[in-house]
């Protein structure tokens, strides 16, 4: 076999849809932890009561843009809005029907099949390709490990009051929120919902944006000035693009705004007394904190900026990836060469890369 996924993810899931135009079950073989590629996922979004997706149309893990889910949900709720919506950027599929569009690629996509239940600990450059543990060597190898753990404050760790937004959890009757991105604005209001009071902490105003980053940072055109930074230029501004934000409109407003009349929101500097401190505040940041890719890059000397490998364009290993042979990177270490690669539409941005790098390989 020549080509392996490592990490069952939706990243991982949504490029072997993607490598499956090409190459048949038997072809591919996957490594990781979880047989529901949506596992991660399906988990954080309950703990947030996420009900609808931040991504649009597009945010499907099929491997082309269209159909996207706009058009599956004009057929399944019997009404042309999703499609309307979708011209003008206000469709978002609901977690529901993204979890049944998952499962409906699962079954028919032999996901099952190529799946290996075990986790990697090793990703070893050797002749033709890339040993990975004692399951042999693969040319082309796709590692998507996912965030590697849940970001707490220091000073917040040892606090029994203290729940990571993104564990499972209830709302005590006087909550204290930290962070500013779409997991903390959800969690106001679904504390407020709940009956709560609640406080506001952040470090700054909270950014109001549709999708996590610039949309036009989810385009090829867009992304040509993101690869002309230097190495440095570039580690800066992926600060900038990925620091926390939401989307703007109503739904969110509205609520906040009775609240706080009512005396039931407000913003503070510090965590003060309440009884829950839930902590919306994201992953760890750094391949040093991934067991996996620390080790490739101590044992491969790979260059690094900032807490990312630093990557080709198409999310490729410079130093490991040749004519033949491929080591690349997607989901969110991938960031380093597409800024949304944490998303859906990011994992098949790497994927096209990764599939036509196959391709071209004079041994395939
Ligand atoms: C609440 C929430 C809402 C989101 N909403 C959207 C949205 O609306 N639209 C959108 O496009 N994106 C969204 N995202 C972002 C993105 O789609 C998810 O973060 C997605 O789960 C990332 O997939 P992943 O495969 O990279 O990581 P994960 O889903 O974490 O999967 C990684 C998998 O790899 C396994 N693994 C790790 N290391 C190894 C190893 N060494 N060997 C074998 N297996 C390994 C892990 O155990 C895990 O099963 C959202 C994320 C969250 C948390």
């Amino acid at each position: 076999m020549q080509v392996a996924v490592v990490g069952s993810g939706l990243a991982g899931f949504t490029a072997y849809q993607t490598l499956r135009r090409e190459l048949e079950p038997g072809e591919i073989a996957v490594f990781g932890t979880d047989d529901d590629p949506a596992a991660t996922f399906r988990r954080r979004a309950a703990a947030i009561r996420q009900r609808e997706m931040r991504s649009e149309s597009d945010g499907h893990c099929g491997p082309t843009s269209f159909p996207g889910l706009a058009f599956r949900a004009t057929v399944g709720r019997r009404s042309p809005a999703p499609l309307v919506g979708s011209l003008c950027d206000r469709f978002h599929p609901t977690v529901r029907e993204f979890l049944a569009h998952v499962e409906r690629l699962r079954a028919r996509s032999g996901w099952d099949a190529s799946l290996h239940s075990e986790r990697i600990e090793r990703v070893r450059a050797v002749d033709g390709g890339f040993e990975l543990d004692g399951h042999g060597v693969f040319r082309h190898v796709l590692v998507a490990p996912g965030h590697p753990g849940l970001n707490v404050p220091d000073e917040l760790r040892a606090d029994p009051r203290t729940v990571h937004a993104y564990e499972p959890h209830e709302y005590a009757p006087t909550v204290t929120v930290v962070g500013a991105g779409l997991a903390a604005a959800t969690e106001w209001l679904n504390a407020l919902d709940a009956g709560a009071e609640v406080v506001s902490v952040r470090r700054r105003e909270p950014l109001r944006r549709a999708l996590n980053v610039p949309r036009e940072y989810f385009s090829r055109r867009g992304l040509a000035g993101f690869h002309r930074l230097s190495e440095g230029e570039r580690a800066e501004r992926l600060k900038v693009l990925l620091a926390p934000s939401y989307p703007p409109g109503r739904r969110w407003d509205e609520p906040l705004a009775r609240a706080m009349m009512e005396g039931r929101f407000r913003v503070e500097v510090a965590v003060n007394g309440a009884r829950q401190v839930i902590c919306a505040t994201g992953f760890l940041h750094g391949f040093e904190h991934d067991a996996l890719l620390a080790r490739l890059v101590d044992e491969h000397e790979l260059e690094t900026a900032d807490g990312w490998i630093v990557l080709n364009f198409d999310g490729s290993v410079p130093a490991l990836t040749d004519a033949t042979r491929t080591l690349a990177l997607c989901g969110v270490p991938a960031q380093w060469a597409f800024p949304a690669a944490d998303t859906v539409p990011g994992a098949k941005y790497v994927a096209h890369g990764f599939l036509a790098r196959i391709r071209s390989c004079p041994t395939r």
